[in-house]
């Protein structure tokens, strides 16, 4: 691939020889902290715990290119990480062993850095050139993005053991320097009186910093650490919930960010995608805490009802359709049968035809022993199980009901606050 080949290429520039991946494996070959996350090789990125609740006004920082700005910075390549000199074995990563060469510039990291210059110092700037034509800006922007995703493929190099220049300390020597900045970054931000509510790899979210203080915590990680803290966004509000990677926010220009939308999955039917977005565009409108209450019962009231539509079938067949490709024919199922495949099967049985791969079969869910059952063979809303949908009205839900602490009650299916787990006293004392 072209990575490789640019980096070999840089070899023969320098008159180095290509390391054998034995070669670097045999080198010192320290792990000084186990991994978390089942499968990975080396620590991953701090996240920090969240404050649980409802802020107003919180800016995201983030750290531009957090990896790549690393390996250049902190000069990080397989072959600068533990290097042969004696005089560099004084130059540690943090809390570890592993030193970094000071006498010579590593490939990856050098490499890494005339990458990201170009990107930011030429194209990112000329896509943002307002004097420049639209349609030219644009494709500036398309370069300075491709430039991104070859910055961001090299820490995979090092990373990544099926990769040539595996070196597992150069890969963790990345994640723990990422890890001690943002450390940093927070300690510093504390200091000077700004309040961290979360952080997450390269990210912090700061609740109402004065501008200043915010300005001066960029000038100290500039200055010290040689990396570029930005503003990436502001939310209006936002609202953590005690999980990590459990929140929603609202932008200062109206967009919904919900960490990893459930709402979206495309398998979701028309009635219940659509009471989804209701919820946000009621979240949307919040302006204070006292809207937030106002809302967060509007929302009780939504799903209420919703609840009581499918109960009562008061709801079109069209509405609760689940489109599902087939991938394969269905005959090519032998191990399991998705409830699609069923629905499919029956619609061959009852039309004596084969339906293909890529066909887009439409299915509800319904009270028949198969529970599934393609749209053309409904004849009446009474066969729509009622209880599956609204299981995937939850389910669909469960995300932001838990960040709002609103409890879904199967038995009595009505929607309440979740008074148990944190008292509405404590959760709005902010
Ligand atoms: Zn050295």
């Amino acid at each position: 691939n072209w990575i490789r080949n640019r980096i070999f290429y840089l070899h023969r520039v320098k008159n180095y020889l290509i390391p054998r991946p034995d070669e670097i494996r045999e080198k010192k070959w320290v792990r000084h902290f186990q991994p978390v996350t089942k499968g990975k090789k080396y620590v991953g990125a701090l996240v920090i715990d969240p404050k649980p609740g409802i802020h107003f006004n919180v800016v995201v920082v983030d750290f531009a290119s957090l990896y790549p700005s690393i390996l250049k910075e902190y000069n990080i390549s397989y072959e600068t990480v533990n290097c042969p000199h004696k005089e560099c074995m004084s130059n540690l990563v943090p809390e570890t062993t592993t030193w970094i060469c000071s006498r010579k510039k590593g490939l990856i990291s050098e490499f890494a850095g005339i990458i990201r210059d170009i990107r930011v110092n030429v194209f990112k700037r000329l896509s943002k050139d307002e004097n420049i034509p639209k349609a030219q800006r644009e494709f500036y922007g398309v370069i300075q993005r491709a430039l991104k995703v070859i910055i961001n493929a090299l820490y995979g190099v090092i990373g990544a053991d099926t990769f040539q220049f595996y070196y597992l300390p150069a890969a963790e020597a990345v994640t723990l320097y990422g890890r001690y900045v943002i450390k940093k970054a927070i300690e510093k931000a504390d200091e000077m009186g700004l309040e961290v509510i979360y952080g997450d790899t390269d990210s912090l979210f700061i609740k109402n910093p004065d501008v200043e203080k915010l300005d001066n915590l960029v000038t100290y990680i500039k200055d010290r650490y040689r990396l570029q803290l930005e503003i990436d966004k502001i939310y209006k509000y936002t609202v953590l919930s005690s999980r990590k990677k459990n929140y929603f926010g609202i932008t200062d220009n109206g967009i919904v960010d919900i960490k990893g939308l459930m709402g979206k999955k495309s398998n979701t039917p028309p009635y219940i995608r659509d009471i989804f977005y209701q919820i946000l565009d009621k979240l949307r409108t919040v302006e204070d805490i006292g809207q937030f209450k106002v809302v967060k019962n509007d929302i009780i009231k939504i799903i209420n009802e919703a609840e009581s539509k499918l109960i009562s079938k008061d709801i079109p067949l069209e509405e609760l359709v689940i489109t599902v490709t087939l991938s394969k024919k269905t005959d090519q199922y032998t191990k399991t049968t998705p409830q699609h495949v069923k629905a499919a099967r029956m619609l061959e049985r009852a039309l004596g035809i084969k339906l293909q791969p890529g066909h887009m079969i439409r299915i509800i869910k319904t009270k028949n022993s198969e529970g599934v059952a393609p749209i053309e063979l409904v004849k009446s809303l009474d066969q729509v199980d009622s209880k599956k949908y609204i299981e995937l009205l939850h389910s669909t839900l469960e995300q932001i009901l838990e960040v709002l602490e609103i409890k879904v009650n199967r038995r009595r299916k009505i929607a309440t606050i979740d008074e148990n787990r944190m008292s509405l006293d404590k959760f709005f004392k902010f």
